[in-house]
């Protein structure tokens, strides 16, 4: 059997190496140490915003995103439904309840027009709305000039969950630069990795020394560990920051090899009936994190599902977008706004191995197998 391909596997080689062993034997093996400071740097800077906090996960840094902006329990935090459920999990963690917002057809992404119908609902139901968190999917930022203005008519804060989306923009302006607090994610399978590990980002410097202060279990500058509030351990380790260093020295050659996968399948499936490359042509709004298709099953005579299976057969990862979350079992009593477009992006696309380590040959074989099975599947 040949090796298995994987939708997006970890691209590390010699570069990494020499940053994780040149901090290992700096000594600074014990967290925090000039590899976080110089990975937050580094990462404000690339993405144009003041201040960077690493962490241990996106998911970390989402929930002090909402400990910062003050949300709690009986709040009403509105976010998108398609996505992974890091971003409604923080929400609950704070003790508040999520309510979801459908997408926008193209992309995934919050849809802005009923962004607005929601915040009216909900403020002419008396709910306490606490702050909007949109999502980029895929790599795609979301529509935020639209999104931000909505919530401003409401003063809220914008979380945004950038944990897919470094490397894109929106208006000429980064993802991860967009809204109040942005977060990011290195977790194994984003375009770069820290193996694990997140940041919270913000223009704000006090919410930022508040979040390293929380991130620190809370600790007061005294020598005795004196404590006045709950704090967490959130921290990234200074040798996975220096992992960090050197990925984020790559990533726009990482973000190109991606391009480059994203063209791959334009190309080879331009000819095939039903079949639409995910995410619209707007490039600049993506970092081609992955590559889905969606397959309308009429046209094409077959189901994303049997494709699926298919390359499955032979040893190629592929999977359905992520269920959205207004469909999962653990989020079944939380309300929505819905038109319809996740569930149907969730029964009807695919996301394709895309990762930046993918070489031409594995491309070919995803190819050749892609080509039997529509040879195989496509009524004559
Ligand atoms: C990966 C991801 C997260 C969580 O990041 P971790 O680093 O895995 O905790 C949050 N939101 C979205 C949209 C993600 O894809």
């Amino acid at each position: 059997m040949k090796s298995r391909l994987y939708l997006s596997s970890p691209d590390v080689g010699d570069l990494e190496e020499k940053y994780l062993l040149e901090a290992f034997r700096s000594g600074w093996i014990a967290p925090l140490g000039p590899d976080v400071d110089a990975f937050e740097r580094e990462m404000a800077e690339r993405v144009g915003v003041r201040e960077a906090v690493a962490l241990s996960s996106g998911t970390a840094a989402l929930h002090l995103a909402l400990v910062g902006h003050g949300v709690g329990a009986g709040d009403v935090v509105v976010t998108s439904t398609m996505t992974f459920a890091a971003t409604s999990n923080a929400i609950r963690y704070v003790g508040a309840e999520p309510y979801f917002i459908d997408s926008e057809p193209d992309t995934g992404n919050m849809d802005p027009a009923l962004l607005e119908r929601a915040l009216e609902n909900l403020a002419a139901d008396g709910m306490k709305v606490a702050a909007v968190v949109p999502v980029d999917l895929l790599g795609k930022a979301a529509n935020y000039t639209k999104i931000c203005a909505a919530a401003s008519l409401y003063g809220l804060p914008v979380i945004a969950d950038a944990a897919e989306s470094l490397g894109a923009s929106h208006a000429g302006k980064k993802a991860g630069a967009w809204g109040d607090t942005a977060v990011l994610s290195f977790n194994g399978n984003k375009i770069m990795t820290t193996s694990g590990g997140g940041m919270l980002l913000t223009n704000d410097e006090a919410f930022a020394a508040r979040t390293r202060y929380l991130a620190t279990q809370a600790r007061q500058p005294v020598a005795h560990y004196e404590h006045t509030e709950v704090g967490y351990n959130y921290r990234l380790s200074n040798l996975l920051a220096a992992l960090g260093r050197a990925q984020l020295s790559r990533l726009d050659e990482m973000i190109e090899r991606r391009r480059a996968v994203r063209s791959f399948y334009r190309d080879l499936f331009s000819e095939v009936p039903g079949v639409r490359i995910f995410g619209g042509c707007n490039d600049d709004d993506d970092n081609f994190w992955l590559t889905s298709i969606e397959v309308d099953s009429s046209a094409a005579g077959w189901s994303a599902a049997d494709l699926r299976k298919w390359l499955d057969k032979e040893n190629i990862e592929s999977r359905p977008l992520w269920k959205p979350m207004h469909l999962q079992p653990v989020f079944s009593d939380t309300s929505s706004l819905l038109n319809g477009v996740s569930q149907r992006l969730f029964e009807t696309g695919l996301t394709l191995p895309s990762g930046s380590v993918l070489r031409s040959d594995d491309l070919e074989r995803v190819a050749c197998s892609v080509r039997e099975f529509l040879a195989s599947s496509v009524p004559a």
